[in-house]
């Protein structure tokens, strides 16, 4: 038998094991096709079935409105800080982004290189400890849409409500909080994540956009950077990232039986706040983040003493508890406690926190 640990990475992230040990089973032989997934023709009648398949279980556990496609791309998250502003953002338009952690200033850079972008709040002064309120948004009224990260992976925070931002359609990043718990599709223009946080394998990213938006790309762009072409091919103008859609295929399908996005939601709250209570508890170790700003995926936290902080990754290792080491650009630790991470591993992290407060508090 193997030794699964608890694994907090915030992505490439810990996976169901029912999820693993059923790619395992059908490794050789998926479904009686005599061949795995990964070696099928994408053309093929099975993988066509397949890929149908996953797009349903999407649009049911998502609820996902007939007025939007979906689209299983490449490049990752990354690659949609370009292709938004080439088919959202005309000649002549500006487009407004808040930018509220690391990727969404990503997201703000690279779209300035496709035209004008406007900073509607910036709050990297504050270390991007918090969330904006609404109030605090500069909203330009003509803006072509409205770009945002909804959970910021690296500093701990979640935007607790969706902007209201007039006519300008909502775009959003959603890769560390897909699946997390229900969401309102019907609010956005346009969702993207990247798949290995919380729905399967790094090389797979998830585009959700409203059907009418599609259709303005930048002339002259490669077609695969054209939702609308991509749309047209249904995800196939070239080999999509098979294996990746088949593992959200099983993903997916866990979900449901653990009773759809509303059980996920719920558990994922419970989990967060075993956590936060240990933090808010502990005079050793502080939670940077605005209470209500909290993320329910990625709990940041350190002591302030950079040694006791790797001595407690150190221990944590030794248990079992794995990358929890905070990003280089906070310090401190991290917890990534996806869909995945099953509550066992966030009771056995606060019961350390605790214990080595006692040792070293
Ligand atoms: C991980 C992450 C990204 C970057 O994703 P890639 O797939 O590596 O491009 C972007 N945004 C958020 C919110 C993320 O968590």
């Amino acid at each position: 038998m193997s030794q699964r640990v608890f694994n907090f990475s915030a992505g490439p992230a810990m996976l169901p094991e029912a999820v693993l040990s059923r790619a395992a089973a059908e490794m050789l032989d998926c479904r009686g096709a005599g061949m795995s997934v990964m070696e099928m023709s994408h053309r093929s009648k099975e993988y066509a079935a397949i890929i149908a398949e996953v797009e349903a279980a999407l649009r049911d556990v998502m609820n996902i409105p007939d007025s939007y496609r979906v689209l299983f791309l490449q490049g990752g998250a990354t690659l949609q800080f370009s292709m938004v502003p080439l088919t959202l953002l005309p000649e002549g338009a500006s487009a407004d982004y808040a930018i509220t952690g690391e990727f969404s200033g990503k997201a703000y850079k690279e779209a300035r290189k496709v035209g004008p972008v406007r900073e509607a709040v910036n709050l990297k002064g504050e270390n991007y400890a918090r969330i904006p309120a609404q109030s605090e948004l500069a909203l330009d009224p003509a803006a072509a849409y409205f770009h945002y990260c909804m959970n910021n992976t690296i500093f701990g925070t979640k935007w607790p409500y969706i902007p209201d931002t007039g006519a300008a359609p909502l775009v959003a990043d959603v890769s560390s909080c897909i699946l997390s718990e229900p969401l309102d599709v019907s609010r956005f223009g346009l969702l993207y994540a990247g798949a290995q946080k919380n729905m399967g394998p790094a090389g797979l990213t998830v585009v959700i956009l409203r059907e009418d938006l599609a259709g303005h790309a930048r002339e002259g762009i490669p077609g695969l950077l054209d939702y609308a072409v991509q749309i047209k091919s249904g995800s196939m103008l070239n080999t999509p990232p098979t294996y990746g859609i088949y593992i959200l295929g099983l993903v997916l399908d866990w979900v449901r039986a653990q009773g759809g996005l509303a059980a996920m939601g719920a558990r994922n709250r419970e989990k967060a706040q075993v956590l936060y209570d240990a933090l808010d508890a502990s005079k050793l170790f502080k939670a940077p983040v605005d209470k209500g700003s909290r993320s329910l995926m990625n709990v940041t936290f350190f002591t302030g003493d950079p040694a006791l902080d790797d001595k407690f990754v150190g221990e944590a290792a030794a248990q079992g508890l794995v990358s929890l080491k905070g990003h280089r650009a906070v310090g401190g630790m991290r917890a990534s406690i996806y869909n995945a991470m099953p509550r066992a591993g966030v009771d056995k992290l606060a019961d350390l926190i605790r214990a080595f407060e006692k040792e070293n508090g």
